[in-house]
């Protein structure tokens, strides 16, 4: 039975322990392969125009996974951790998969999506919305070893994400495979957003590995690099804590990055995300105040690599200036 695992929004979080749980009750994993422009049509010409863009990604995924898998693993997600919640896309993912993919395949479409939900504990203590069949074919033992051992999986892999590895990199390395350590370069640069909008290649115009290349050499510094302890503690002179979690680690992630004394920010958001209006805008007044220059991009379907190469260049010059003043160095 091959289950299908769309390479988009949290997979670049919980991918690999959702892999390791369908492996552990002998359920073979397929996954998606990296966005491509023929998958963000498809995601486009499905998704509703209300949608975000990284929705509208996954979609496409869905579609391109259907042919390849028996079952599709969707998830819901409601909150990831206490007294939080992630956007209401993440909770309604499911309902707009199943008609995506009826639209395409008919009613038995949504018959082959699964659903696992996390609601106010973690994926690791229930496991999905499994058929009868299923949890009959896998056995209650099973289910429970797959479960502890997704656990596992999910630690070792954000302690990889943790040392700077990216989420593919770190996918090898479970895998058994070498991966060499890239050069990061003396002066440290920021790059803020949500996961997808970060480590989907394709998305971003492989942004952070362009940013590491020799031409330009920065230490790339993105979110995952700080524990959840670091950016909940920066962010709790809030008056108002935010409620959003994914919007508390970025401005939680602008203030530590702060301290490390990063040459600038850039801010990657996502076309016709909800929460990015407020928390980008609690991002810009935050680097306002302390001088840190900025630069927000939002990715949208149309985006083009010369535009974006354009920009950051521009970026990267007023950092230059920037740096040159703080130094007291005359600049023109
Ligand atoms: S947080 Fe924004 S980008 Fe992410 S799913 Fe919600 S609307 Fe889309």
């Amino acid at each position: 039975m091959r289950i299908g695992l769309p390479r988009a929004l949290l997979y670049y979080w919980f991918g690999p322990a959702w892999k390791a749980f369908l492996q552990e009750i002998r359920l073979m994993p397929v996954v998606s392969r990296m966005t491509t422009k023929e998958i963000l049509k498809q995601g486009v010409r499905v998704g509703v125009d209300e949608a975000c863009l990284p929705v509208k990604v996954y979609l496409g995924h869905c579609l391109n996974l259907m042919s390849e898998c028996d079952l599709l693993l969707v998830p819901r997600i409601v909150n990831l951790r206490k007294k939080e919640f992630i956007c209401p896309k993440f909770m309604g993912l499911p309902e707009m998969v199943k008609a995506a993919v009826t639209n395409e395949y008919g009613p038995e479409g949504k018959e082959r999506v699964l659903v696992w939900k996390s609601e106010h504990r973690s994926f690791w203590d229930a496991p999905p919305a499994l058929p009868d069949y299923l949890r009959k074919l896998a056995g209650p033992g099973k289910i429970k070893t797959g479960l502890h051992r997704a656990k596992q999986v999910f630690r070792e892999y954000r302690a990889l994400l943790h040392q700077g590895y990216l989420p593919d990199e770190a996918e090898e390395i479970l895998a058994g495979k070498n991966v060499h350590r890239r050069e990061q370069g003396a002066a440290g640069l920021g790059v803020i957003g949500h996961p997808y909008c970060l480590y989907d290649h394709f998305l971003n115009m492989s942004l952070l590995t362009l940013l590491q290349r020799r031409e330009y050499n920065y230490a790339v510094f993105t979110p995952e690099l700080f524990s959840e302890e670091e950016l909940s503690a920066e962010v709790a002179d809030l008056a108002k804590p935010i409620f959003w979690t994914l919007g508390r680690r970025m401005l939680g992630a602008v203030r530590a990055l702060r301290k490390k004394h990063v040459a600038g920010i850039i801010h990657l958001a996502a076309f016709a995300c909800g929460p990015e209006a407020l928390i980008g805008e609690l991002i810009r007044r935050e680097c306002q105040s302390y001088g840190l220059p900025l630069l927000q991009i939002n990715l949208d379907e149309h985006s083009g690599e010369a535009g974006l190469l354009t920009r950051i260049e521009a970026f990267l010059d007023l950092i230059n200036t920037h740096a040159h003043r703080r130094e007291g160095i005359g600049c023109g």
